[in-house]
């Protein structure tokens, strides 16, 4: 059964289980070490199903829990070249760590795990497509100023998308963050505003993907009912009905213990 914990989203912390038959994977390691045990732990799930961890780029709220939480249970960490380098660069990750860099795809146990390439203010960032034994996919594309068409396609063939819904444009341009730090988010090497989220969600649904998990919203520019009702607006314009032709829910700050099948 694959399915799919979201431990930690929001610009403090990031990581998502994701499990096939038999083996597991984390997708991003944020927070702390104590913090991302704690969040497995009140998951009941079992740290010894998890078999690598797959960084999406090397900012702080991906990979802060990634040193301590890789050498303790000696989990190898897959990521693309650049942020390998760069992760070697900040020390975040333990001089003996098991480091894999992933050019296109790999096979891990039952596993198929693609990389998906993200447009960001990081040295080569990426988001993951991730297909199980029983050929059920997911992929997480999150910190990204733009979708790009290798992310739309992946995120278009899967059943479960995990897609950045990180701010409302109004409250960003009107909120707390300096000047520059807005530009930044706006940016093309930014993040995803919930109105470009929206945007692409009913050719995905089309496509055949029925599960949204909304990601990354901003605490500071973002509530969950805009990231949700900006979304179910944009699908309900295009006909497509909640709950019978696809579920959307955020990903939450912390686990609220909720696994999703997929
Ligand atoms: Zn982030
Ligand atoms: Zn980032």
């Amino acid at each position: 059964m694959a399915k799919i914990v979201p431990l930690f989203s929001s610009s403090q912390g990031n990581s998502y289980y994701i499990s096939g038959n038999n083996e597991a994977i984390l997708v991003d390691a944020g927070r702390n070490c104590k913090q991302l045990e704690l969040a497995l732990l009140s998951n009941e799930i079992d740290t010894k199903t998890i078999k690598a961890i797959f960084v999406t780029h090397e900012h702080t709220d991906h990979c802060s829990a990634l040193r301590v939480f890789a050498k303790r249970y000696d989990l190898p960490i897959y990521a693309t070249k650049g942020t390998l380098d760069a992760l070697v660069n900040a020390d975040r990750v333990d001089a003996n760590a098991k480091l894999f860099a992933i050019n296109d795809e790999i096979v891990l146990g039952d596993m198929l795990i693609k990389r998906v390439n993200t447009s960001h203010d990081a040295k080569e960032p990426c988001g993951y497509s991730i297909t199980t034994a029983d050929n059920r996919r997911c992929a997480v594309v999150t910190d990204t100023g733009f979708l790009t068409n290798e992310a739309l396609t992946a995120l278009k063939s899967c059943n479960l998308a995990v897609i950045e819904s990180n701010h409302d444009i109004e409250m960003l341009k009107n909120g707390p963050y300096p000047y520059i730090l807005k530009q930044r988010v706006l940016s093309m090497t930014g993040h995803l505003s919930n109105v470009d989220c929206a945007k692409v969600l009913p050719s995905m649904i089309e496509s055949g993907v029925t599960r949204l998990l909304l990601a990354h919203l901003s605490q500071e520019n973002n509530t969950k009912r805009l990231a949700v009702d900006t979304s179910v607006a944009v699908l309900s314009a295009s006909g497509m009905k909640r709950d019978s032709d696809y579920t959307i829910d955020t990903a939450p700050v912390e686990t609220n213990g909720k696994a999703i099948v997929f």
